[in-house]
């Protein structure tokens, strides 16, 4: 059987995989992205249980960049964005009422593979002018023209053939902190106290930076069917905590957090939160390893080998941002589009 080989395969679902192959598509050209986890957004995804959801990794931006910001424009119109007042930056966008839909919306024209590991990425040296050949976990390899790589550099790093020596060079540049990440969900009769004393704070996030906590946010939805408010919270832990404990279970630390927020809390004497119920119903941890970039690769670090047909996107490259990533998606794609003008 004849192999099919796309024109280009973005690996990574992230903001930069869905700018790149968004460049791409506009183009003309055939793409497939693929990505390991099971759903789009990368660092911009949303965890959704029950009643409850979270985004739990960045939460929220904002755009200078003309066509990011035509496109948040556009999702603010269809009220997949909200802005939002932001106690020390001011107006922000976040998602509405979390960022799913807006990444739905953004790869909603885009073919995609979730669940699809890559394992390794092939071409021989010699043979330049070759497709690449793509593993994935438990799948069958794809083939391509071209390739974007868009995960964390170290990630891209050890997907990086040998012989890209320059590329990989640029992997080894950029440094992140890491962040521990918490999830926690409560319920609250409608009749409690806790609005009965506030009556701003059904429509008003809690959101708190203090000792081991570097950004929380909690966010409530309501049921008036079931008479009951739902308060979905996250809690980042600072990067000072999360390096020194990110090789740890992150069970170990659910506990611990959950109970330094709530002490916050109640001794806040603006919010008046102290009959915040005891009862959780929900909590888990999360551990992003590469979550906030500190240092890209100096300007003249290689980001494309033209010859090869592979180029890198990310944040890593140009700050860690969610427009960095964008205008890094799409300035891989740029690169190696211009190859075939030549
Ligand atoms: C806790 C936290 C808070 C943040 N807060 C903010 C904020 O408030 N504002 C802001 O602007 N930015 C924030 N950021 C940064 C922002 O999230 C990132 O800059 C942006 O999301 C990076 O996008 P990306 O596409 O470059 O990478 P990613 O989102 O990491 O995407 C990479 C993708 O590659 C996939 N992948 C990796 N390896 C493989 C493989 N082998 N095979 C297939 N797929 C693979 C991953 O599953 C992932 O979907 C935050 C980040 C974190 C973690």
């Amino acid at each position: 059987m004849l192999k099919h080989v796309y024109d280009f395969v973005v690996i990574g679902s992230g903001i930069s995989g869905i700018s790149a192959a968004n460049t791409l598509i506009k183009n003309d050209k055939q793409v497939l992205i693929l990505d390991k986890a099971r759903n789009s957004g990368g660092r911009l995804s949303t965890r959704i249980h029950l009643t409850f959801s979270f985004d739990h990794g960045a939460q929220f931006f904002t755009t200078k960049d003309l066509e990011f910001s035509q496109i948040v424009q556009k999702a603010i119109q269809t009220q997949e964005i909200a802005i939002f007042e932001h106690p020390e930056k001011g107006k922000v966008y976040v998602g509405n009422p979390v960022f799913r839909p807006f990444i739905s919306k953004l790869t909603s024209p885009l073919e995609i593979m979730q669940n699809a590991s890559v394992t390794y990425i092939e071409k021989p040296q010699d043979r330049p002018d070759e497709c690449w050949s793509i593993s994935i976990a438990n799948n069958q390899p794809v083939f391509a023209e071209n390739i974007i790589l868009t995960m964390p550099a170290p990630q891209a790093n050890v997907l990086l053939p040998d012989y890209l020596t320059e590329l990989k060079q640029a992997t080894l540049q950029a440094k992140y902190d890491p962040c521990i990440a918490i999830l926690a969900g409560v319920e609250v009769p409608l009749s409690s106290s806790i609005f009965l004393e506030n009556s701003n704070l059904l429509v008003t996030p809690i959101i708190l930076k203090k000792g081991n906590i570097s950004w929380s946010i909690a966010k409530w939805s309501l049921s008036y069917k079931k008479n009951t408010a739902y308060l979905s919270i996250i809690i980042h832990a600072t990067p000072e905590f999360s390096s020194k404990n990110i090789d740890e279970d992150v069970s170990n630390f659910v506990d611990n957090l959950w109970e330094e927020w709530k002490s916050h809390i109640e001794t806040d004497a603006k919010l008046k939160a102290s009959a915040l119920p005891k009862h959780i119903s929900y909590i888990e941890g999360h551990k992003w390893r590469y979550a906030r970039v500190i240092k890209t690769p100096d300007e003249e670090c290689a980001r494309t080998d033209q010859k090869y047909s592979i180029a890198l996107g990310g944040d890593w490259l140009k700050g860690p941002r969610i427009e960095s990533a964008w205008v890094s998606g799409r300035n891989a794609a740029i690169s190696l589009l211009s190859k075939d003008k030549q």
